[in-house]
């Protein structure tokens, strides 16, 4: 069984699947470098923007492809089979495109502007909005970078943490306090801009590629018209982001990847204690089925509630709890099933040899991206208390 097939339901999805293959099989190639530098390879971005990838999401009436949500887990889930770094990384510039098209925060102009070099140039974009002291945003900190006004401009000073692709991205958006408006939102600011840094401190364990690096603003001046989002009002962020199912479906193209090689090395290896590979052994056969029994609950999960997501736009704002949850369930099944797959491995996987280590290091990330798992188990349980 194709684990990548179960959830095509179409030609055209098994036609995005297809290319996506061939694009992870690529990225796939590259690890090694990006393990070394801890960054995202050039040749990755080449490679997708060579494939328009970086307006899938985008609107048609700009030449995108407009993915449903379903669509965009899909390739996202087949991508980080090839190499999670990249998924996760190139996952946020779709999302926030994502966002972007179907909410309509911007003012028109603006994303008129943008979204024709989305399409045109495929320009990639991050949100960069944690920060050493206010921890991850979806916290509440309030950032500690400041935009102070300068006439018609802003002058933006701080330092960003965690600002994945940031040495290869063409645009930032960042979250500041806006000193004027007394309240938090966000620029749209061009990495080229006079002012800006990256400093390389990413040095991690897990999600080496993504290249998490430090940004630092030194009163980088940004035109008022670039201020593209408030915190209340109009331009303000929904607060149900289906978007964000981009990381529950890049940790579980991982842990289908360590599953898939397990199931090759059980096939495969045959000590001379054995008349048979390992995968004739009762306890190798109960990690694989455990193996498969995780990841379709987790798989089953995050594709019902992508359906629900794409059939139902009226009830979206309601899907908050749901959303949350798959992000939940899905990096931890991955975590568990990525140990699975090394316990049937056995020694071997710890070598750098083999990819389990990797794929092991990797899906511990997923536990630091958002919604934390604390929040997610605290939103439930209020909405629980809430019931009559
Ligand atoms: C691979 C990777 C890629 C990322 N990419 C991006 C990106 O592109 N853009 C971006 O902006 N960010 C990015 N992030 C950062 C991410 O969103 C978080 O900001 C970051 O992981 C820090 O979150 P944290 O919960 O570990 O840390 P902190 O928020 O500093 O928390 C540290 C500890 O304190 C606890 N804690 C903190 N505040 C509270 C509170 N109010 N109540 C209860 N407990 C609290 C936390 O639970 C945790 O145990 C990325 C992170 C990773 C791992």
């Amino acid at each position: 069984m194709d684990l990548f097939q179960m959830y095509v339901n179409n030609e055209k999805q098994k036609a995005l699947v297809e290319k996506t293959a061939k694009l992870a099989e690529k990225v796939q190639k590259r690890v090694g470098m990006a393990e070394e530098t801890a960054s995202l390879p050039r040749e990755n971005i080449e490679d997708l923007r060579k494939e328009k990838y970086f307006s899938l999401t985008l609107a048609e009436s700009y030449g995108g492809k407009a993915l449903s949500l379903y669509d965009f887990l899909l390739v996202q889930e087949r991508l980080a089979a090839g190499d999670g770094a990249t998924a996760l990384s190139v996952g946020w510039h779709l999302g926030i495109i994502k966002e972007l098209s179907e909410d309509h925060l911007w003012n028109h102009d603006v994303f008129d502007w943008f979204a024709k070099q989305v399409a045109s140039d495929q320009v990639l974009v991050n949100r960069i909005a944690s920060e050493a002291a206010t921890g991850s945003p979806t916290r509440g900190g309030i950032p500690e970078t400041k935009a102070v006004r300068d006439g018609d401009d802003y002058l933006l000073t701080g330092r960003k943490t965690f600002a994945t692709m940031a040495s290869v991205l063409d645009y930032y958006i960042i979250s500041a306090y806006i000193e004027d408006k007394e309240t938090v939102g966000s620029f749209l600011v061009s990495s080229n801009s006079p002012g800006v840094r990256v400093e390389k401190t990413w040095d991690t364990l897990g999600m080496r590629g993504t290249g998490s690096d430090d940004v630092i603003f030194d009163e980088v001046r940004v035109d008022q018209n670039l201020l593209v989002e408030l915190s209340t009002g109009q331009t303000a962020r929904k607060s149900a982001k289906g978007w964000l199912l981009h990381i529950p479906a890049c940790y579980l193209g991982i842990a289908i990847a360590a599953r898939n090689d397990a199931i090759t090395f059980a096939k495969n290896f045959q000590p001379n204690s054995l008349h048979t590979p390992i995968a004739e052994v009762a306890h190798i056969q109960q990690k694989i089925g455990e193996m498969d029994l995780k990841l379709m609950q987790a798989r089953s999960f995050m594709y019902q509630v992508a359906t629900k997501w794409d059939e139902e736009p009226e009830k979206r704002e309601q899907l908050g709890a749901e959303l949350a949850a798959v992000k939940t369930i899905a990096t931890n099944t991955a975590n568990e099933v990525v140990d699975l797959a090394m316990r049937i491995v056995g020694g071997r996987g710890l070598s750098k040899e083999y990819r389990f280590e990797q794929y092991y290091r990797d899906v511990r990330a997923g536990l630091h991206n958002p919604p934390m798992d604390d929040m997610v188990i605290q939103l439930l349980a209020k909405r629980a208390l809430a019931e009559d």
